[in-house]
């Protein structure tokens, strides 16, 4: 039993203790996920109402140094591998299914491309895995969208990309209103936009869609065909979508009028869509699953 693991048996929160880099179980997708935190200050450019990460206690440290971040990454991979890490809760419960390693994901407590380290961290994670011969690890970048044209954000993209890389973008409505009202960020709704069109058209992506309960309220009829209208915009301007995923709120949020959509209205919303774009894979989640950027 390696160091690691005897340390995370006598001290449960020894994962914890990385900086960086932490193991899930994640049902989207459908294995190990080793996120990667490239926002320990906790920044980000979207203020969601359902954001779940935690503002009110300061971070405890705001430089991401990424040869620990290596360091640490590799540790996991390791584990994952040896299969270590299922002897200890949670991945002792993991089915057998879920007992591979299926990708290192960009999603901590803000938004990735906002680091300036971005692009050198994809370079030395894309070198690390193939080092390690984990070549169909693949490489998930899990963002808000707002960077995507950024000179140094493509060049991390590029990277990405050549490295079994997967772009899981969000757009949590289709009118601007919406997207004043839930994501309450200064950057416009036109811009994200373009930014998922540029992207899609460059390389297919997939698009990550949180529905909630806000004010005593789901998502009204309009703004879901506004929602699907995005869409058919982004496919006929030529972008290609991978597909499309659906989930809500799945733990406590800092506003407390921030609930989970009802699992049925949720499958509505599927549905509409379904029917909408035939050709567009939909997956809809209900419950907890990746921790961090949500
Ligand atoms: S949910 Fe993600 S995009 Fe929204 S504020 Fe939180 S970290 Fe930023």
């Amino acid at each position: 039993m390696s160091e690691l693991v005897q340390a995370h048996l006598d001290h449960k929160r020894s994962w914890y203790d990385f900086h960086y880099c932490y193991p899930v179980i994640s049902r989207r997708s459908k294995g190990v996920s080793l996120g990667v935190n490239l926002n320990p200050n906790k920044a980000c450019n979207f203020d969601c109402v359902y954001c779940e990460v935690d503002r009110v206690n300061p971070p405890r440290r705001k430089d991401v140094d990424l040869d620990q971040l290596e360091r640490e990454m590799a540790a996991l991979m390791d584990l994952v591998v040896s299969g270590e890490l299922y002897q200890v809760a949670p991945f002792d419960s993991a089915r057998p299914e879920q007992r591979r390693l299926n990708d290192i994901a960009f999603s901590g407590d803000g938004e990735p491309t906002m680091a300036k380290e971005f692009a050198e961290c994809v370079a030395r994670l894309a070198r690390l895995k193939a080092a390690k011969g984990l070549h169909d690890c693949k490489l998930v970048l899990i963002s808000d969208a707002t960077l995507l044209q950024a000179p140094g954000v493509i060049k991390g993209l590029e990277i990405l990309m050549a490295n079994q890389g997967e772009v899981w973008a969000k757009l949590d409505g289709g009118t601007e209103a919406h997207y004043r009202e839930v994501n309450r960020s200064r950057v416009p709704f036109a811009k994200i936009l373009d930014n998922l069109v540029a992207t899609a058209r460059r390389w297919p992506i997939t698009i990550q869609t949180l529905f909630l309960e806000w004010r005593g309220q789901g998502p009204s009829a309009l703004e879901v065909d506004a929602y699907i209208e995005r869409l058919r915009e982004l496919l006929t301007g030529g972008g290609r979508l991978e597909g499309i995923q659906i989930y809500t709120v799945a733990r406590a949020t800092p506003e407390p009028e921030a609930r989970p959509l009802k699992a049925a209205l949720l499958d509505a919303v599927a549905a509409k869509v379904r029917q909408a774009l035939p050709a567009l894979p939909v997956e809809v989640f209900y419950g907890p699953d990746d921790p961090g950027h949500v």
